[in-house]
């Protein structure tokens, strides 16, 4: 979609960004879900190192699930107390590994205000209490810190981000956030998350977000404004313009539960699974037959076992965009399953409420379309792996070049 509306120019701002900047594709984390995506990105590691899983996890020392939920805007309409905690501050503060430096902590350390808009993984140095006491715990997060309204480093006076999900009031929050911070070029770096494109896409499929797309565009537009126009913006600042995983459309749901012997620990959603199992080659197998999936991955004596349809062959691996690195990573990270499993093309699995996306999009697969991503550098070189977007933008604000 990004090439295609950069292509006819109906997304003005990318448009004119693609023209001055360099574009490739780049490969996302897997499994490709936005809670492990977007603390690749931040961390500059995969799940190995930075330990988030997945958007639900079965927690082994804690004895109990975790649930991120699909957004923010999900957890509030779902309201259950433990997992807007998780969301919004344990996923931070408990679960993202101590030793993986976010870009924030990193930034800081060398001396630089780093600023986070809306993203997901934040962490940094700086204590902040919650706009509405009581709502949340305290957490840690950057200089410059705005969070869905419930945190923020400074008064704007922007609008409630989650009055009307639908309508693009959380972006419509960002871009009033990031606004505010060029106009007084008040950071050295700065992550700024759009997440309404994606909900759009999971809601009317990949191909029918054009509409929500010119509203993207237009809050990346309202950074080039706030600086006084393309020109003086991009003289301040290197840029670099990515998602943080794709979407296919999806037809039909399942849910991965029914498949395998009971009381067997399953967590899945969107389109990726995980088994909890003594015996992982056993539970595997139990998926052999079934439709909804494509291939199954586990660890054998340390080494990388991928299993479709009753075959084990490890060229599987070879099939998908980066497969065996990201399956590694994903299977040695210690909050992940014993099973892995990457839904087949067109299938979703349903969530712990049996909800899924069957009609419109989704992403959570080894597949190209859910894990290729756009990348648009412009001052800054395109990275071909989401993974190294930390530090190439280091890089590009430590040492800037012409
Ligand atoms: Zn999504």
């Amino acid at each position: 979609m990004f090439e295609n509306v950069v292509g006819d120019r109906s997304a003005p701002t990318l448009s004119e960004l693609a023209e001055v900047g360099e574009y490739r594709r780049g490969v996302t984390a897997f499994p490709s879900l936005t809670p492990v995506c977007l603390t690749s990105i931040a961390t500059g590691a995969y799940p190995d190192v930075h330990r988030i899983p997945h958007l639900v996890w079965w927690h082994r020392e804690e004895l109990r699930m975790v649930e991120y939920g699909s957004s923010f805007a999900a957890i509030r309409a779902a309201g259950t107390r433990r997992a807007i905690r998780d969301t919004i501050v344990g996923m931070n503060r408990d679960h993202l590994a101590k030793d993986a430096e976010t870009i924030y902590e990193s930034a800081e350390r060398a001396g630089l205000v780093a600023a986070a808009v809306n993203i997901t993984c934040y962490r940094g140095t700086h204590r902040y209490l919650p706009t509405v006491p009581g709502l949340a715990p305290p957490t840690f997060g950057p200089r410059r810190f705005f969070f869905y309204n419930l945190y923020e480093s400074d008064l704007i006076g922007a609008p409630l981000s989650v009055r009307n999900r639908a309508g693009g009031s959380v972006d419509e929050y960002a871009a009033a956030a990031a606004r505010w911070l060029v106009t007084r070029d008040g950071f050295d770096l700065l992550v700024y998350y759009l997440s309404d494109l994606d909900f759009a896409s999971h809601l009317h499929g990949p191909e029918g977000v054009r509409e929500q797309l010119k509203r993207t565009d237009g809050n990346v537009r309202a950074l080039l404004d706030a600086a006084g126009g393309i020109d003086e913006f991009l003289a301040r600042y290197a840029v670099l313009v990515c998602s943080d995983h794709g979407q296919t459309h999806v037809h039909q749901a399942t849910r991965l539960q029914d498949h395998v012997p009971t009381r067997t620990k399953v967590t899945a959603s969107n389109r990726a699974g995980m088994i909890c199992a003594d015996d992982a080659r056993a539970a595997a197998a139990t998926l052999d037959g079934v439709e909804a999936v494509d291939a199954a991955f586990f660890l054998d004596d340390g080494a990388c076992v991928a299993r479709r349809a009753g075959d084990e062959d490890p060229g599987l691996l070879d099939e998908y965009p980066l497969g065996r690195e990201r399956v590694e990573a994903a299977l040695r990270n210690p909050n992940a399953g014993d099973v892995l499993v990457t839904a087949a093309d067109g299938w979703e699995f349903a969530d712990l409420a049996g909800l899924h996306h069957a009609g419109g999009g989704s992403h959570g697969s080894l597949s190209a379309g859910d894990s290729e991503v756009p990348m648009l550098g412009i001052g800054v070189q395109p990275p071909s792996r989401t993974v190294d977007v930390k530090a190439a933008m280091l890089a590009s604000v430590l040492a800037p070049v012409p």
